[in-house]
């Protein structure tokens, strides 16, 4: 199967033992191997899995893991214990391992052959115990993972893996992250700040300040010729107000928004950032906010914070990681403002500008509109209404000593009616169980307003991910109640503290 994760791969490790003599090994690492092509061939698995022969010793398995560990190309590894792999010899290799683990158990032969059943076939078949030996190691050693039983011929069985490898491509990709921010957070709001030094040492991201100027040196730099061809393809690709058509009375005004597009990708590619922020009290020679450039390089796959938003910018950036290839788009998003009826309650989600067209029903519009923060000239963006469909919105907060996720599963919709006057991008959705429920679980949390909205991964990848970074996170859904929420919030208070050790 076709990666969409370029060259990342992960390695398929199948425990035995020599007991069993070499024959029966044999066996196994036929069935091993055909247990990994069929995942390997799975559509819903957008990773290649690489089969490694099959362990039967310590030194083999620690060797085995510290390989996974420094291979540029291995994003994690699944675990299949086919007959009996005494754990004793997993203990070093665990103990080494740094890269996400999926146990998966299984077992090579979907049926039992009732009339034919003998012992052959019994000692062959034995991972209903040899995993459970290997579950008992793991959670004695404390090793995070993610536990997958079932046969793989079960389409659901591969879609769990399938989001598991898309989390640890997440995982990857925030590991080697590199963010820059221009300026500092907006001055005196609290939820967007937090502790650099803890993201990268949790997660590997590297975040640093760049002076706005900086940028702007480089947005002037932008070549004319480099201009007209950004402003060729916005003619072609969105429907822009006639003011910015060619020969509109405010073409200047889409060709200088075409120069900021220039520079930042020009700085961003340069510096080798896959995410950056920006902030509006801090706009230095810039003249007008970027908004249609951030537009577009959220589009393209960057992550994006407003109000030096570091945090959300860099999980929007692992989470467009996490989406490659799948429907439905990723955007940065703020809840805004509430509709509380007739008819269901709603939340209308949009920021100043900056909503990623991936997420768009239709063909975005051009406009241009004046925009009373920042005093700055007006800005150009691209206004749509998101396309509907079920959702996830998530936030990241630093609530002092370690990072809280936390989800909601909404339901995207069309506005009750349109909104002529709304100069920005938006989303509308109803949040589950309920507007009330999901607002009093989220605010008992801690949540922020800044969140990532995408229709393309979900609630499964988020829990595989938040496993593999150890991270708490709160998942507000259908089955949600204000009661049982508070409560989990308080042992997870405990939980964390007590994980994180002294
Ligand atoms: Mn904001």
């Amino acid at each position: 199967m076709e990666s969409v994760f370029g060259d990342r791969e992960v390695w398929f490790l199948t425990g035995s033992q020599e007991l069993y003599g070499d024959e029966a090994l044999q066996q196994v690492a036929k069935q091993s191997q055909t247990i990994a092509a069929a995942l390997d061939s799975n559509s819903a698995v957008p990773v290649r899995i690489v089969w490694k022969p099959v362990l039967t010793s310590s030194d083999a398995i620690r060797r085995r893991c510290l390989e996974a560990n420094s291979s540029d190309s291995c994003i994690g590894v699944v675990a299949w214990m086919h007959t009996f792999s005494p754990a004793k010899m997993w203990i070093a290799g665990l103990s080494a391992l740094d890269v996400p683990l999926l146990h998966l158990h299984t077992q090579a032969n979907r049926s039992l052959p009732w009339a034919e059943l003998d012992m052959d076939f019994m000692n062959l078949n034995q991972a209903a115990h040899g995993d459970r030996e290997f579950g008992y190691i793991q959670s004695r050693l404390g090793v995070p993972r993610t536990t997958v039983a079932g046969h793989v011929d079960d389409p659901e069985v591969a879609a769990r893996i399938g989001s598991w490898c898309r989390a640890a491509a997440g995982r990857a990709e925030i590991r080697s992250l590199r963010v820059a921010r221009f300026g500092d957070n907006m001055r005196d709001v609290a939820v967007t700040e937090g502790d650099k030094v803890e993201a990268q040492r949790r997660f590997g991201v590297s975040v640093n300040t760049y002076g706005v100027n900086d940028l702007v040196q480089v947005v002037d730099a932008a070549a004319d010729t480099e201009v007209d061809a950004l402003v060729a393809e916005y003619d072609d690709v969105y429907d822009l107000v006639p003011e910015l058509r060619k020969d509109g009375e405010r073409r200047e005004s889409l060709r200088y928004a075409a120069r900021i597009e220039a520079g930042l990708r020009r700085f961003l590619t340069d510096g080798g950032f896959g995410a950056f922020t920006t902030n509006f009290e801090d706009l230095g020679g810039l003249r007008q906010l970027p908004g249609l450039a951030v537009q577009r390089l959220m589009a393209d796959g960057y992550g994006f914070g407003g109000e030096g938003d570091w945090k959300t910018s860099v999980l929007l950036r692992t989470m467009k990681t996490m989406a490659a290839g799948l429907p439905g788009g990723t955007s940065f998003m703020e809840d805004y403002t509430y509709h509380f009826g007739p008819g269901e309650p709603k939340i209308l989600g949009a920021h100043m500008l900056e909503v990623c067209p991936s997420i768009a029903a239709g063909t975005p519009s051009g406009e241009i509109h004046p925009l009373s923060i920042g005093n700055r000239e007006d800005p150009v963006r691209l206004v749509f209404d998101a396309a509907p469909g079920p959702a996830v919105v998530v936030g990241i907060a630093d609530v002092g000593d370690r990072f809280r996720l936390v989800a909601n599963e909404i339901d995207v919709v069309e506005p009750d009616e349109p909104l002529p006057r709304l100069p920005v991008a938006r989303a509308v959705w109803k949040p589950r169980p309920s507007l009330s429920t999901s607002a009093e679980a989220w605010l008992t949390a801690g949540g922020p307003h800044h969140t990532v909205l995408s229709g393309a991964v979900g609630v499964a990848e988020l829990t595989a991910f938040a496993e593999m970074v150890r991270t708490e996170l709160l998942v507000i859904d259908e089955t949600t109640t204000t009661r049982q929420f508070a409560k989990e919030i308080r042992w997870n208070q405990a939980y964390h503290r007590l994980a994180d050790g002294l």
